[in-house]
């Protein structure tokens, strides 16, 4: 065996955990900037139980809202300049994996005085500010990597960046947050979940330890997914369940990356608006159709099957067809774009067989127009 496992994220899991534990604010400094989509951190009592937080130990806060679905860099530009003028010692993430990913993006332009489209390039002179990771749906994983995802108008993407400085120095899941999503963005964002562990798994960058979370991540989504998929209305205990089991894809990807899926699902999201983890769900079975004729006899593939207890690659896109709806209408002349977009992306190289240009848009097809 040889590998190699990061994980800088001090993980606090449980209901009440700000309150329980925000001590763990105190080590970071005594002001921060608050990141928030539009309204559902409030929504959620997230954004209340941080600021009883803060306030309860000094610290002193602004709060910069309005970050959109897959952050645009105008989002990015907004939060660092309010950052670059209040100075804060931390950057605190609040909601989706958009506000964490905004969040991160503005950790690194606070201390370093490039524009947003140089994090792209590497070779900054300073690390972030420390980010805290407060995940408001199940989904993500981005309290725990070291990446953040902007959409890159200029390449028609979205694309991400990754700087070890920005992994989340605490991460707070407390599942009480996740109440309040609705039922697609919970069914999509347990996709998105669900992808992770899954290109994870099948990574050319697996590792025994990245295995070992993606085996739990896929139990437990394979229990919870069917149970949505039945049109159960989850829990509390269901959704602590998510976001365990979303917590713990995210770690893998921290190791992996992700691969095919991400990739082709990036120019839907673009193109189409379709949200993250709904566009990767849409690509799930042609990805698995795809490892099983080069890989034929993988057991990797059935491990899957067994975890997500189905029978068959087919069953599993029922499944997920059940949670999605129908794919949105697309043209070959669009596919054809989508899938040169994706064959230069880096993430496509992280499978043990790589896919050409060709036959991702065999993939695309198969999954959109079949
Ligand atoms: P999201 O884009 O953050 O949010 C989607 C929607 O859900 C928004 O309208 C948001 O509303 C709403 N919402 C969030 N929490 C809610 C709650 N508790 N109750 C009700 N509504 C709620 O969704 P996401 O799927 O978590 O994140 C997707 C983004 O994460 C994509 O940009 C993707 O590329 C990125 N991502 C990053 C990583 C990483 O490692 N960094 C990994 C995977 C995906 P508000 O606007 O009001 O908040
Ligand atoms: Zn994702």
């Amino acid at each position: 065996m040889d590998f190699k496992y990061y994980l800088p994220t001090r993980i606090v899991f449980g209901l009440d955990c700000i309150i329980k534990e925000k001590e763990l604010l105190q080590e970071l400094g005594g002001s921060a900037l608050v990141v928030t989509g539009q309204s559902s951190a409030r929504l959620s009592g997230a954004l209340d139980d941080i600021c009883k937080a803060l306030d309860s130990l000094k610290i002193s806060y602004d709060v910069f809202a309005g970050v959109n679905p897959n952050p645009t860099f105008d989002n990015i530009r907004t939060g660092a300049t309010r950052a670059r003028e209040t100075r804060p010692d931390m950057i605190i993430g609040v909601g989706g994996g958009s506000p964490l990913d905004a969040a991160k993006a503005i950790a690194l332009l606070a201390t370093n005085q490039v524009d947003v489209e140089d994090l792209f390039k590497g070779g900054l002179s300073r690390p972030a500010l420390p980010v805290v990771a407060i995940p408001t749906t199940a989904g993500s994983g981005s309290e725990v990597t070291p990446y953040s995802i902007l959409t890159y108008d200029a390449l028609q993407t979205k694309k991400s960046i990754s700087y070890p400085s920005i992994m989340p120095r605490v991460a707070f899941l407390d599942a009480r947050y996740t109440m309040t999503l609705p039922r697609a963005v919970t069914a999509d964002t347990a996709c998105d979940a669900f992808s992770h562990a899954l290109e994870g798994y099948l990574s050319s960058r697996a590792n025994p330890v990245s295995d070992t979370l993606a085996r739990e991540a896929m139990q437990v989504l394979g229990k919870r997914l069917g149970q949505l998929a039945a049109g159960m209305e989850p829990d509390l205990e269901a959704r602590e369940d998510l976001l365990y089991a979303a917590l713990l894809a995210g770690m893998v990807i921290a190791q992996t990356a992700t691969s095919v899926i991400h990739a082709l699902g990036y120019p839907l999201t673009y193109f189409k608006g379709i949200p993250h983890g709904r566009a990767n769900a849409y690509l799930i079975e042609e990805f698995l159709h795809f490892n099983r004729e080069h890989l034929r006899n993988w057991p990797k593939l059935d491990d899957i099957l067994d975890f997500m207890q189905v029978n068959s690659i087919a069953e599993l896109g029922d499944m997920l067809r059940n949670l999605t709806g129908q794919p949105p209408k697309v043209t070959e002349e669009e596919l054809a774009r989508y899938a040169h977009l994706a064959s230069q992306a880096k993430n496509v190289t992280n499978c043990p067989m790589v896919p050409s240009e060709v036959e991702l848009l065999v993939m695309l097809r198969n999954a959109l127009l079949a």
